[in-house]
């Protein structure tokens, strides 16, 4: 049987408030901020605000208010980081590579030749999560 979904969980203090997070966007349903330990620069991250563990257990009408913001932060994560592709990622569980059990999706610009670093590597900078930050909103 699956694990149940943690309200606690780092992910739900971020979207009460508890913990800082360097926001990208926010709307009635979503919410979109910078990976703290970044795989290339421009790692951000989708929300939703209610709490599911993943995308086994979502609200599929969370999902259809979700995927829209995905697009809409991939293509600023692109053009701010003219970028040759993006990789959008979503782990569903420990075996599947899940840290964080609050539903989430990466998006992250990819270059031609040059490889990510490790998932969940070394904590960023926040000044440098700052500037990467404002160059994906000024694409928004
Ligand atoms: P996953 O393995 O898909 O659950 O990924 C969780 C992601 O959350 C990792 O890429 C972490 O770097 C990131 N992360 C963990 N804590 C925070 C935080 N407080 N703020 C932003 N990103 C975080």
């Amino acid at each position: 049987m699956s694990a149940t979904y943690d309200p606690n969980n780092i992910f739900a203090k971020i979207l009460k408030g508890e913990i800082p997070s360097v926001k990208l966007y926010e709307d009635a349903d979503v919410v979109a901020f910078m990976d703290v330990m970044p795989q290339a620069p421009g790692h951000l991250l989708v929300i939703p605000r209610q709490g599911s563990r993943n995308l086994l257990d979502a609200d599929p009408a969370v999902l259809a208010k979700l995927m829209p913001v995905v697009q809409k932060l991939a293509l600023a994560a692109k053009e701010a980081f003219e970028a040759d592709g993006i990789y959008v990622a979503q782990f569903n569980e420990p075996a599947a590579g899940q840290t964080v059990f609050h539903l989430h999706f990466h998006v992250i610009p990819r270059h031609d030749g040059q490889p990510l670093k490790p998932h969940s590597g070394g904590m960023e900078d926040i000044e440098v999560l700052k500037v990467n930050a404002e160059k994906i909103k000024a694409c928004l």
